[in-house]
């Protein structure tokens, strides 16, 4: 017995697993037979096959027997080796869609060029769907009577090109169907939309927001969710994993990843985007980067939409501030003006007038009108000084005051107001020892409280009570005043804003005053509060931190001039408002002498009244009312009188006052037949564009 082995058969000497393979299968037990017997057209198809660098197989006879070489290994996967198997057998999951074509193709038929093919393959008890792109075509045996011959298949497997595509077509979606998202919701919103428009490779998506507190929220989500990982069961573990190491997390789930990618905007994670790959995708590495581009993408749409809001809200707080800017500027301007136009317009009249003097009850006008303006001026600088800043360097100002002889020193200069307004005014002030704060702010607080208090209290009492409690001192001022509707109570803290409205006191202010006093109370790290009821009066309750004082400077408890200032202005004021005053300061309109015009002028500035009245005075008899009230109640007097063909013959009204302002008393007079055609003439200091 010889040990030699035969020699290899010529078509199997060539290199490569499946030429060895093939010169050592035992044919006999095949249905082919032994290679010498195979029909020439097999044999060189076979030889060819095995040399070739492309995919190829030959499948032979009607039960389609497979030879293949060693670049088609891969396309087999574990169904590798499958040598002399039959392809219906060796592809069975996909048989059914083969069968017709390869049976024509046996018999003679046309040759076969399919591009990109799907198909599902079993590997390891996992299906996976692969692509491929063939050309199948027939091999004519040269033996008729041994069969229909075979079939000669050149594969070009195509998984990775054509699913790379896909990945890619999905990530250029999310750049440009996402960009235009204008906050961080809708930018989300619009990602998973594009993911979930592939449900080839992503199955379910769910996005959970980084809440400030460090929690997740599930905020969006597509698809559905494997079993346990139900979005409103809130966030899954493995979100909480990913977040707090910042880092793609996989968990498996029935064999199936599951992955949790960090969504990072800037510098921080902003979310945790949890996706479910389709489960006939293979999960490597390839397909782990893919996802972490995706997790890095959502991140970038969010990151732009984020600062796309931010700058939005940016824009739209400067406009604000440049609007309240305005709105400022105007109103300071309409306060100017009424008491400039005081000073200026007798001064004007008396120089042109050669023998023009000026009477003393105009220099009292002039006067006051030049006080106003100092204590506007004063206020004015006293919201600069606040708006600066004061946190910028909050201890610059803060010096060792004796609030509560401070604040006796503040309240004595009302004491004359308060008695020529017939209020009572009651004091107590308990020790408060050396506190360190801003004596000036402290005056803005007290004098402007106390002001008000008398200014809004028509009659009865005015408590002013400084109180220690712990650490904290508490100042409240009470009076038996007008009040103020509950609707008003915050907004009386903002700058020039006034209670107006039909039952509104017809007080002159500026609307400063309160606004100074709640910033004052904040800079000083203390708050503001007001309990008030109309007809009942109020109660302004300011406290403010009993801060010790660690220096020894001298003590400061004197007050200002503001409080001096204020006081005397208040007394003036008071002299001109008897608060029973009516129609023409309190002279009922008297029979027009013949030949003169009535006009009407309407101001709630008594000064101003002054002054139109004097101006007015040698074009006619001139009637003056506080507002449009009284205004109106005139004009149905004169209607009522003896002559009532001469009624009003013109109307000059201010816009701004109190119950009823010009633009409501204009419409109450043009709604009524007898006075639609009376001019009027509107005045208003406010001279802006937006005004006219
Ligand atoms: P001003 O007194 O110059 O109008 P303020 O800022 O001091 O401005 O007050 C704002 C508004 O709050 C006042 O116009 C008035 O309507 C209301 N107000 C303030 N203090 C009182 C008070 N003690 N009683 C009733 N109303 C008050």
């Amino acid at each position: 017995m010889s040990d030699v082995a035969p020699p290899r058969d010529p078509i199997f000497a060539c290199a490569g697993e499946m030429a060895e393979r093939c010169a050592t299968y035992d044919w006999s037990g095949s249905p082919l037979g032994v290679p010498a017997s195979w029909p020439q057209s097999l044999r060189t198809a076979v030889a060819t096959v095995l040399r070739s660098r492309f995919a190829m197989t030959v499948t032979w006879g009607e039960s389609l027997l497979m030879i293949y070489n060693d670049d088609y290994i891969d396309t087999l996967g574990p169904k590798h080796p499958a040598l002399g198997q039959g392809m219906p057998e060796t592809f069975p999951e996909v048989w059914e869609d083969l069968a017709a074509q390869q049976d024509a193709i046996l018999h003679g038929g046309r040759s076969e060029y399919l591009e990109d093919v799907p198909f599902v393959i079993e590997r390891g008890g996992v299906l996976e769907e692969r692509f491929s792109t063939f050309c199948s075509s027939h091999i004519p045996s040269d033996d008729q009577d041994a069969g229909p011959g075979g079939i000669l298949t050149i594969l070009t497997p195509r998984t990775r090109e054509v699913v790379h595509a896909k990945r890619l077509a999905l990530l250029n979606a999310l750049v440009n169907r996402t960009s235009l998202g204008n906050d961080p919701d809708s930018a989300i919103t619009a990602c998973l939309e594009v993911l979930g428009d592939a449900p080839s490779e992503l199955v379910h998506g769910c996005y959970y927001a980084v809440e400030v507190d460090g929690g997740l929220t599930a905020v969006r989500d597509f698809g559905t969710s494997p079993k346990g990982l139900a979005a409103a069961d809130g966030p899954p573990l493995l979100a909480s994993d990913c977040m707090r190491d910042a880092a793609t997390t996989v968990v498996h789930r029935q064999g199936r990843p599951l992955v949790a990618l960090p969504v990072r905007t800037r510098d921080r994670v902003a979310g945790v985007l949890l996706l479910a790959p389709h489960p006939l995708r293979l999960f490597d590495d390839d397909h782990r980067r893919w996802l972490e581009l995706v997790g890095e993408q959502v991140g970038q749409v969010l990151g732009a939409a984020t600062a796309r809001s931010d700058e939005q809200a940016r824009l739209a707080a400067l406009a604000q501030i440049d609007s309240a800017k305005s709105d400022f500027l105007s109103n300071v301007s309409h306060e100017f003006r009424t008491p400039l136009t005081l000073l200026l317009g007798p001064l004007d009249d008396a120089l042109a007038d050669p023998d023009g003097s000026l009477s003393r009850p105009q220099l009292q006008v002039m006067l006051r009108s030049g006080h106003r303006l100092l204590r506007l001026v004063n206020a004015l600088m006293e919201v600069a000084r606040l708006d600066v800043d004061t946190s910028t360097d909050p201890a610059r100002r803060v010096e060792p005051v004796d609030l509560a002889a401070l604040t006796r020193d503040l309240v004595l200069p009302f004491e004359p107001a308060a008695v020529q307004a017939g209020l009572m005014l009651a004091t107590r002030y308990e020790e408060t020892g050396v506190v360190g704060t801003d004596p000036a702010l402290w005056e803005s607080i007290v004098i402007n409280l106390v002001a008000n208090a008398i200014k809004y209290t028509p009659s009865g009492l005015i408590e002013v009570a400084l109180t220690v409690r712990d650490d904290q001192v508490v100042l409240r001022v009470r009076d038996s005043g007008v009040g103020i509707p509950e609707d008003h109570h915050e907004r009386i803290f903002e700058r020039f804003h006034r209670v107006v409205g039909p039952d509104a006191p017809s007080v002159e202010g500026s609307g400063l005053g309160l606004s100074l006093v709640a910033e004052a109370a904040r800079a000083l790290g203390g708050s503001i509060d007001v309990t008030s009821e109309p007809a009942s009066g109020s109660v302004f309750t300011v406290v403010v931190p009993r801060s010790p004082v660690d220096d020894d400077r001298p003590v400061v408890h004197h007050a200002g001039l503001g409080a001096e200032l204020l006081a005397k202005d208040l007394v003036r004021a008071l002299d001109r408002f008897p608060d029973d005053a009516g129609p023409d300061d309190g002279h009922a309109p008297s029979a027009p002498a013949a030949g003169r015009q009535t006009i009407l002028v309407v101001d709630d500035n008594q000064d101003l009244r002054q002054h139109l009245t004097e101006v007015l005075a040698p074009l006619g008899r001139v009637v003056a009312c506080r507002d449009g009230v009284e205004a109106l109640e005139t004009v149905a007097a004169l209607d009522r009188s003896e002559h009532p063909a001469t009624g009003v013959d013109l109307v000059v009204t201010d816009v701004s006052m109190p119950r009823l302002d010009g633009l409501g008393l204009v419409e109450r007079l043009r709604s009524d037949p007898r006075h639609a055609a009376v001019p009027v003439v509107v005045l208003s200091a406010r001279a802006g564009p937006e005004a006219a």
